[in-house]
């Protein structure tokens, strides 16, 4: 590292004081369990904590990315400069109107389950979405016919130049998995977000979450994986076409495409980013010979973080 990087990496850990830690492993905190070190990396408990951080390491030029439940990108195995910030503020507070405010770091799931437990419906398909509310808005998550688009009322984001700004749903321009932050390295944060539910039979609404529960356990094989590895191509099913070529059990670098469902890559124990992508690449490679059918991938392969 040259000497005016360590300076300002230096100056920053200074700043942001006993809240960061250096070089510290990210493979704990994904679900994953993969990630080199990040050079800093705070876990942000409020929404003061994220502003603050990122206005620190914006004014000393030290480059820094906000993730939430790390639970939809494969970070490298070499790690991250700069900044990391995983917003796990988490406040949730539900009104008379049948809103619920939830700040960014809260569990989607969380959010979902209270809903549910309230008679309030509009969420319950997220009942075993793992991840934060910011990544789900972030991809417009959704599952069992729901996504984060139809009940998303209201947001608070900081902007790239850090300046706080509330906007409406439209301004995300979402579309099926797409906002218009995704891909946007994250210089824009998502503070809090508003949901409009609905008042519904309370036991109805159980037995559904019960259901969708239960579907994903007999259908989503355990372990440590990112969930679907690719977008379902327009018609078919990614799993069924990579099943179909044969690469059911493949394995590379400490992960294996589960026997169970193929879109699913689970980490055997000592998984690598590198692992990974090695079978992310097969599976293209293979699929796209035996089917003529390119295959994109769903997670977000996180890169290094530039220097300006
Ligand atoms: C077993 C399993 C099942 C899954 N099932 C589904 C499913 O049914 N439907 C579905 O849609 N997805 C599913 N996923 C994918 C994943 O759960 C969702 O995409 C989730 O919403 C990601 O949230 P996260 O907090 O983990 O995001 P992260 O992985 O932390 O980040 C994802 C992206 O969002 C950005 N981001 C995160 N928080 C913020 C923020 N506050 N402000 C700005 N940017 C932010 C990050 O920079 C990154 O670009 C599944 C994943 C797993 C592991």
């Amino acid at each position: 590292m040259n000497v005016a990087r360590q300076e300002q990496i230096a100056a920053l850990a200074q700043r942001l004081g006993e809240r960061v830690t250096r070089d510290a492993p990210l493979a704990p905190y994904a679900g994953v369990g993969v990630g080199g070190p990040a050079e800093l990396l705070v876990v942000a408990r409020s929404r003061d904590d994220v502003i603050a951080c990122i206005q620190a390491a914006r004014e000393l030029d030290v480059p820094w990315r906000v993730f939430g439940g790390l639970t939809n990108v494969l970070l490298p195995d070499a790690g991250l400069r700069g900044l990391v910030v995983l917003h796990r503020a988490c406040a949730v507070a539900f009104d008379a109107e049948h809103r619920v405010h939830v700040e960014a770091g809260a569990g989607m799931a969380r959010v979902a389950r209270e809903s549910v437990q309230r008679g309030l419906g509009g969420l319950t398909w997220a009942v075993g979405l793992p991840g934060s509310v910011g990544g789900a808005v972030v991809n417009n998550a959704g599952a069992f016919g729901g996504e984060i688009a139809g009940s998303l009322v209201a947001a608070t984001v900081l902007n790239p130049q850090g300046e706080v700004l509330d906007v409406a749903p439209a301004w995300f321009g979402f579309a099926y998995r797409y906002s218009r932050l995704k891909g946007a390295m994250a210089q824009w944060v998502i503070l809090d977000a508003t949901f409009q539910l609905k008042p519904r039979d309370p036991q109805r609404l159980a037995d559904k979450a019960a259901e969708y529960t239960a579907r994903r356990q007999r259908t989503q094989p355990p372990g440590k994986t990112l969930g679907s590895t690719f977008k379902n191509p327009p018609g078919d099913y990614a799993g069924r076409l990579i099943e179909a070529a044969g690469l059911k059990g493949a394995r590379s670098g400490g992960f294996v495409i589960s026997e169970q469902h193929a879109n699913f890559f689970i980490n055997e124990g000592n998984g690598t980013a590198e692992g990974y992508l090695a079978l992310i690449t097969l599976a293209q490679e293979t699929v796209v010979r035996q089917f003529g059918v390119p295959l994109e991938p769903e997670i977000e392969i996180v890169e290094e973080i530039p220097y300006a």
